[in-house]
């Protein structure tokens, strides 16, 4: 598979160069570092003002604070929970985004609703970046329908949402040279712990038994996911993501879980759960029973202030109910023990390991 592996490599060659900045192996590297660094302190004390920064989902407006760190106040428009492809600003929102310094959203049509708001904000001189622009092109999945249009929930790839992370740094960074260490240096840390999980999503989810190793969901946000940590997806609704599949109605969906008896489907926070519950009534009838695995975050992260509200948790979260729920071996707490495990409570207990 080409793009997975060309996307390690990006990941590869970026977590060498972050190893660099933070001082892990050069010591010239970190002699400059802390010159540039003492200096930088000074000026943000006299000044450098800090940075009124808006966002958009909660996806991009945690990864904007991990690198802004504190020389910049970061808020998002979308609250948890929302749905970024409906959201329409207000009058209000729009007010905020004309007053902020600087701007950053998902983009790849994902805000859909705002890309005129977007365009006169640009026209109109503000710094307004989406993450994803820096992508390769090359990189990113088409949908089947619709080949122009790229499938815009690339967080869900974590190596590929790290390239965002550098984008963020770059752009903030060209906004303010004198403090482009401190940026890059807050991306390299974070960079790190992105890294972590995701040999902690691909070694997840490559435990559960190949004849299980399937996600089916309610709608067809789990494409990179799928493509990454090789875990074919189907879902109830959209365009699904096995290549040759095309869209799967709950019969055929069905028919498939009689065969297979895959222990558990998913349900997403931000989608409706009617089509899920049908499939599950409709196998039921056939005398076989798959469980719901847990709710899955797929366009929104969870609540603000708990784990599951940051991009690291929403991530460790999927990965670690889906493992848990298809039979593999992933801690009940996930990568840092820090999961609440609260909906995991109907993921069946057979073939759960520790
Ligand atoms: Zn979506």
């Amino acid at each position: 598979m080409k793009p997975f592996a060309r996307a390690s490599g990006v990941f590869s060659v970026l977590i060498f160069f972050l190893n660099l900045l933070i001082g892990c192996g050069g010591t010239t590297f970190q002699r400059e570092g802390t010159a540039a660094s003492a200096t930088a302190e000074k000026k943000t004390e006299s000044t450098i003002p800090s940075r009124k920064i808006i966002t958009t989902t909660g996806m991009v407006t945690d990864i904007v604070r991990q690198v802004v760190g504190s020389y910049g106040q970061v808020s998002g428009l979308i609250e948890a929970g929302g749905d970024p492809h409906l959201f329409k600003p207000t009058r209000g929102d729009v007010k905020r985004l004309y007053e902020a310094d600087i701007v950053f959203y998902s983009g790849l049509i994902l805000e859909g609703r705002m890309s005129q708001t977007f365009e006169q904000l640009a026209h109109a001189g503000k710094p307004v970046f989406a993450v994803t622009e820096r992508i390769d092109r090359a990189d990113l999945r088409t949908f089947s329908g619709s080949p122009t249009h790229p499938d815009p929930h690339v967080w869900m790839e974590v190596a590929k949402w790290s390239e965002c992370v550098q984008h963020v740094a770059e752009s903030l960074a060209g906004l303010d040279p004198a403090l482009a260490l401190e940026y890059h240096r807050n991306a390299a840390r974070y960079l790190l712990e992105l890294n972590r999980l995701e040999e902690y999503t691909k070694a997840s989810i490559a435990s559960i038994p190949e004849k299980h190793r399937v996600l089916v969901t309610a709608h067809d946000a789990f494409g990179y996911f799928s493509q990454a940590y090789g875990i074919p997806v189907m879902s109830v609704q959209g365009i699904s993501t096995v290549a040759e599949a095309g869209v799967l109605d709950v019969n055929r969906l069905v028919d498939f879980l009689v065969a297979r008896k895959l222990p558990a489907i998913f349900v997403e926070s931000s989608v409706n759960a009617k089509n899920i519950q049908a499939v599950i009534e409709g196998v039921a009838s056939r005398g076989v029973t798959v469980r719901i695995g847990g709710e899955l975050f797929s366009d929104a992260m969870g609540r603000e202030g708990t784990y599951e509200g940051t991009y690291l948790g929403m991530i460790d979260h999927n990965a670690t109910t889906i493992t848990r729920a298809l039979g593999g071996t992933a801690p009940a707490g996930g990568l840092h023990g820090k999961l609440s495990g609260h909906s995991l409570q109907n993921v069946p207990t057979e073939g759960v390991t520790e």
